[in-house]
């Protein structure tokens, strides 16, 4: 039979692992809330990035049909004044711009060609990044609603175990809770069977004057319960 205050202890001890524990992982819920919320934002700003360079695309395609159209423009009026022009040199002269000018012309249509590729990349690059959000939204959603769902339900139930160790904490006296106190903040358990003469917690070899001690039939309301040399968990026999 173990001593009663040990086994007071001990019911104690597991709600605070258990409350401990759920709280940990009420902790963790916003976290992975917010990295959900993260890969939201990111697919949605692959989506906005892909819109905003196809715009782009779009603006130097317009910009290069407009230096074409000018370019042709040109060319025409040289073409015009060439069939009026008496003199041979500024028949050339004229020529030499037509030719010029057509070259230039093949330079921005080749541009735009380009642009045109770079168009169809972006497009598809906008309608992937659109799709992929498409397709993941409906379980990020579902995913943030579990979690959500989820820190309920802890709270719910670290509610319930925070009552249940205040009423663990009831028949043990204030002194003996201090005690325990100071050992759980740093060192869970805090109450730890003996191994012979070693410690349950730190392994290590406590003194025979704690060994029996912790054997002890009774506990001595007054004296101080037996803990491990080392590592200062409070200790108990079992056999
Ligand atoms: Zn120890």
């Amino acid at each position: 039979m173990l001593n009663p205050l040990i086994q007071a202890f001990l019911i104690l001890q597991d709600r605070d692992i258990k409350r401990t524990g759920l709280e940990a992982q009420l902790k963790a819920v916003p976290g992975d809330v917010a990295r959900v919320e993260q890969r939201i934002a990111a697919e949605k700003a692959a989506i906005d990035g892909a819109k905003a360079e196809l715009r782009e695309l779009e603006t130097r395609k317009k910009l290069l049909e407009t230096e074409i159209g000018s370019a042709e423009e040109k060319m025409g009026r040289y073409k015009t004044q060439q069939l009026s022009v008496r003199k041979n040199d500024e028949y050339q002269a004229l020529g030499h711009e037509i030719a010029t000018t057509q070259a230039q012309i093949g330079e921005l249509e080749g541009k735009e060609l380009e642009i045109m590729y770079l168009i169809d990349e972006a497009r598809k690059k906008f309608a992937a990044a659109e799709a992929e959000l498409k397709t993941n939204i409906s379980g990020h959603e579902a995913r943030i609603k579990m979690l959500r769902e989820r820190e309920t339900s802890l709270g719910a139930e670290l509610k319930g175990v925070q009552d249940q160790v205040a009423a663990a904490r009831v028949p043990i006296e204030a002194m003996r809770l201090r005690v325990y106190d100071r050992i759980a903040v740093r060192s869970m358990p805090a109450v730890v069977s003996l191994h012979g003469d070693k410690c349950g917690g730190c392994h290590l070899k406590v003194s025979s004057e704690v060994v029996s001690a912790a054997r002890g039939k009774t506990i001595d309301p007054l004296a101080a319960l037996p803990t491990c040399d080392q590592c200062g968990r409070i200790v108990y026999w079992d056999n």
